[in-house]
């Protein structure tokens, strides 16, 4: 190797840290390559137990890793990416007044800033819903819960009062199944500590457009699920779409698609009273990425079969943010976790073959299973074609994703959080967040180049 090159990742999510560390276990050595990774948040959000922060089993802490403490030598820059410019090859971060805005300068790059919740096009239901993707939106729902609590308790109105204790689920992905279990759970176990609210108040509900909940899971699982939803109070209603959201009122409607003798009759509407929505229906790759010069398909940037960008084979994508179709399905790949992990092992290996004068590896998509947990003490699981589900399901979702938290003390952390959750009460304190004020942006002129 002559010159020292310049791997630059951007987003410190799945993809992201499993490449950059990969990456440093190629290049040990700093004179080889020089790596470096971007993400707007100094952390690594282990997003499989985001529905357990919001119920209060896990503390938000523990499922947040410093993203420094997973680097042996990579330059980690806490910024959000402003510019990507492939032309120029360099990337410019965001500046505000105490954060200077800065132009780093790449040999590659690799894309990984993952996705954001898909509203699609609803402003003003996004304006209104709540979300289920950052730690925020989990510290915030779990609020809101407790808060309806609070209110509902005290409401002498018993139509009132039933509207704060409903809660609408939009989304029967796996996402939203696992919020409806916990925040079934939430709700359950601290309404002991609400004496005027009566089991019968509390309706938590799931719309799912498609005919059947959790897709991708095998039929008998799905069926099992909603099953144990049904035993545990949870109202799914399938092939129903949300049609509008006021704020106090959610309509919905049929989804189902119109036969010969349907057609003929006017599509069913409903109306649900609650305050609280939440989104769970589906993600799209972040605005920037959207917005870039790169062939992009459904927001995501099209790939080959080595995960390099059509038209800059030095620029990778990789995770949510990429488009990359199952030739089996014909499909655009689904947006896991496992899969933005094993394209980042590609991805880095692919970096390694090409800097080394070696062939490159294709990515080929061989998915090892699928989990959810559907409430407590219940999951689903299929893996290598074995199909599972209930307690023994449960107990194998809870040491897979364990053994998959980086770090032994959050592991030791999350394990504690669950055996307290068996024998104590949950923490019904609201903790009110604070809103920061939106950070002003420093101007082009203040701008610094990189030391490169
Ligand atoms: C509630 C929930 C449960 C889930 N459960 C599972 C599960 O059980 N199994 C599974 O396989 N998948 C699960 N997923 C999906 C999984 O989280 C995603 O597929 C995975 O996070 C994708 O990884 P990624 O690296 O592409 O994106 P992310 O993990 O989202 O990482 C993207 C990173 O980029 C950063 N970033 C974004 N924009 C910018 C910017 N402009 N500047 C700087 N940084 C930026 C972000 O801060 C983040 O650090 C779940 C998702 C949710 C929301």
């Amino acid at each position: 190797m002559s010159e020292t090159k310049r791997i630059l990742v951007l987003g410190g999510g799945f993809a992201g840290v499993e490449c950059v560390r990969k990456l440093e276990s190629y290049f040990p050595n700093e004179n080889d390559v020089q790596i470096s990774l971007v993400s707007e948040d100094n952390f690594f959000l282990f997003t499989p137990m985001l529905p357990q922060v919001a119920s209060g089993t896990i503390e938000t802490r523990h499922i947040v890793i410093p993203v420094r403490t997973l680097l042996k030598r990579t330059k980690f820059y806490e910024a959000e990416v402003k510019n990507i410019d492939p032309y120029g090859k360099t990337i410019t971060l965001s500046g505000t007044k105490e954060k200077r805005g800065i132009t780093l300068h790449y040999d590659y790059l690799v894309l990984a800033l993952g996705s954001q919740t898909n509203f699609f096009g609803m402003d003003k239901i996004e304006k209104l819903a709540y979300s289920m993707k950052t730690l925020n939106d989990a510290v915030v729902i779990r609020n809101r819960v407790i808060d309806m609590l609070e209110q509902a308790d005290n409401e002498t109105n018993p139509i009132l009062k039933k509207s704060l204790l409903t809660f609408v689920i939009v989304g029967g992905g796996f996402a939203g199944i696992e919020t409806a279990g916990e925040l079934m759970d939430l709700l359950h176990d601290a309404r002991k500590y609400y004496p005027n609210t009566e089991k019968t108040d509390i309706r938590v509900i799931v719309l799912e457009a498609l005919p059947a909940i959790l897709p991708g899971f095998n039929e008998k699982l799905a069926k099992f699920a909603l099953e144990k939803l049904h035993e545990r109070g949870i109202e799914v209603k399938v092939s129903t779409k949300l049609s509008s959201f006021s704020g106090d009122e959610v309509i919905i409607e049929d989804a189902r698609p119109p036969t010969e003798d349907s057609a003929k009759e006017p599509s069913t509407v409903n109306a649900i009273q609650t305050r609280t929505l939440i989104w769970t229906a589906g993600v799209t790759p972040v605005d920037i990425i959207k917005k870039s010069v790169f062939k992009t398909n459904r927001g995501g940037i099209v790939v080959d079969e080595f995960l390099q960008a059509s038209d800059f084979p030095e620029v990778f994508a990789i995770g949510d943010c990429c488009y990359i179709i199952d030739p089996k399905t014909n499909r655009n790949l689904p947006p896991t976790a496992q899969n933005a992990e094993s394209e980042a092992k590609i991805v880095a290996k692919n970096l390694r073959a090409i800097i080394t004068n070696k062939d490159k590896e294709k990515f080929v998509y061989s998915p090892r299973g699928q989990m959810a947990v559907i409430g407590k003490r219940s999951a689903i699981a299929s893996m290598f074609g074995i199909h599972l589900h209930g307690l023994f399901a449960w107990m194998i979702w809870r040491v897979i994703y364990l053994s998959k938290i980086p770090r032994l003390d959050k592991k030791v952390r999350i394990f504690l959080d669950w055996a307290i959750d068996m024998f104590f009460d949950r923490d019904i304190a609201r903790l009110k967040v604070m809103r920061e004020k939106p950070v002003e942006e420093f101007k082009e002129l203040d701008e610094v180049d990189d030391v490169w």
